[in-house]
């Protein structure tokens, strides 16, 4: 019998990876522009990172981590975050001594055993930021405006919810008034919310059963909770929202399942995922990077699926921008195919992705080729063409053709062809 994947591990094929790639490049590319440098940091990690930073009574901790002794007797854990692992590197080589502000991103696997599903995977894949170093809510609303830009320019559309978790000072009692609210209704609730009504009461807030839910729905609100710090640094982060224009809607239920977490949290979600509809989501986290040894120093950071990305692009017609290739060249007659192939190499030499058939397949069957490699442009030579110095130049899409005169030297046309075709 062959073998197989792990459950809730999955191949990422050719076909797919044109999606991918955009993906990556196009959010790369605004990271840069909003000044991010990138960070690579290993996968596997002490089991305590996470068990100190995430938190033990989170979902996570509890019964999500791919954790395992190594041949020397260490816990560790296959991560299932990025962040803990970027703070843990930022201490251990001292990224502070940079500059006051450090603004990292990383992209890569990330382990949880989670029940597979639809948009839920065991292995999936996340970009994620970190700036650490300041507090103000222009950094805030700075790290949600990035995230607002990736997905305008990757084209998809979520809703932005917003909410403070406030901070050491004002958490406690809000907890405690939150714990008061559960201890009267108990006995209604599920059996998770009951254990987290102990172990972490914010946590019940996030249960998905509407029973509970509807329980919930007179619960204390944090909001009404914020001490003046974190009011005001609230109120600034919503009015430059507003200023740059990014519609948000504040969710006084969203705690998120990290424990990390202060004053500003946000999610990035969408409803064409189904229930899988959380795409991105991050927020402060001003005490972790003491908690864990280091300066105490502010952070704030979030993570997108891409996996979920994906699905939602692929949902859509994207045939515009995911060409495998800028152009295929179709030859006939041994002299085309000999100086084509010249050619191509000349045209790749250029920046374009060009590819051509060696088996001496029939013109109908290399531009049957050039369609199923998602060509853009199938470029046509042959005999004549070679003998009138030109060739047919052919919109995949559109379906139109062009004739385009060359010149009489045949080192000058790849530069021609690339003019012509505006890549
Ligand atoms: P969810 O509520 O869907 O479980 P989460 O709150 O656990 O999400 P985070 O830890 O905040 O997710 O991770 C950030 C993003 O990573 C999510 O918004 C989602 O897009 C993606 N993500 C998280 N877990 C998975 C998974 N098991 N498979 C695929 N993508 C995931
Ligand atoms: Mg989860």
């Amino acid at each position: 019998m062959s073998i197989k994947a792990l459950k809730g591990f999955k191949d990422i094929l050719p076909d797919e990876v044109g999606l991918w790639q955009f993906i990556e490049q196009t959010t790369r590319d605004v990271f840069h522009r909003y000044g991010l440098e990138e960070i690579k940091v290993p996968t596997l990690e002490k089991t305590e990172l996470f068990v100190r930073t995430i938190g033990e009574s989170t979902d996570i901790v509890e019964k999500e981590m791919y954790t395992f002794t190594d041949r020397n007797g260490t816990s560790v854990t296959m991560r299932p975050e990025g962040t803990a692992s970027v703070i843990r590197a930022y201490i251990e080589n001292g990224l502070y001594v940079r500059g006051s502000v450090q603004r990292l991103y990383t992209i890569g696997p990330m382990f949880r055993h989670e029940r597979p599903q639809k948009g839920r995977l065991r292995q999936f894949h996340q970009m994620s930021v970190e700036v650490l170093g300041s507090n103000s809510a222009m950094i805030d609303t700075e790290v949600m405006a990035m995230a607002w830009q990736i997905l305008k320019e990757i084209g998809l559309q979520a809703s932005l919810e917003i909410n403070s978790l406030g901070c050491t000072s004002c958490r406690p009692a809000f907890k405690a008034a939150l714990q008061e609210f559960i201890k009267v209704r108990i006995s209604y609730l599920c059996e998770d919310c009951q254990r987290r009504s102990t172990t972490n009461p914010l946590r019940v807030l996030d249960c998905k059963s509407d029973h509970c839910q509807a329980e919930y729905v007179s619960a204390p609100s944090i909001t009404d909770h914020l001490c003046d710090g974190c009011c005001d640094h609230f109120e600034k982060v919503r009015q430059t929202l507003e200023s740059l224009k990014i519609p948000f809607d504040v969710n006084p239920k969203m705690v998120r399942g990290l424990d990390y977490y202060t004053q500003t949290t946000f999610e990035l979600i969408t409803t064409e995922l189904g229930s899988q509809g959380a795409i991105g989501a991050g927020g402060r986290y001003d005490g972790l990077v003491r908690q864990l040894g280091g300066p105490g120093v502010p952070g704030i950071g979030f993570a997108m699926g891409m996996e979920r990305l994906v699905m939602l692009l692929s949902q859509k017609e994207q045939g515009e921008i995911l060409h495998a290739l800028d152009l295929f060249l179709v030859t006939q007659g041994d002299k085309a195919y000999e100086k084509g192939f010249v050619l191509m190499q000349a045209l790749r030499a250029e920046g374009l992705r060009v590819m051509m058939d060696h088996e001496g397949r029939s013109m109908k069957n290399q531009m049957k080729q050039a369609d199923k490699q998602k060509a853009w442009f199938a470029l046509i030579l042959g005999t004549r063409e070679l003998e009138n110095h030109e060739v047919a130049l052919k919109d995949m899409h559109s379906g139109e053709q062009e004739l385009i005169e060359l010149p009489l030297t045949f080192e000058d046309w790849a530069a021609v062809i690339k003019d012509k075709i505006k890549i």
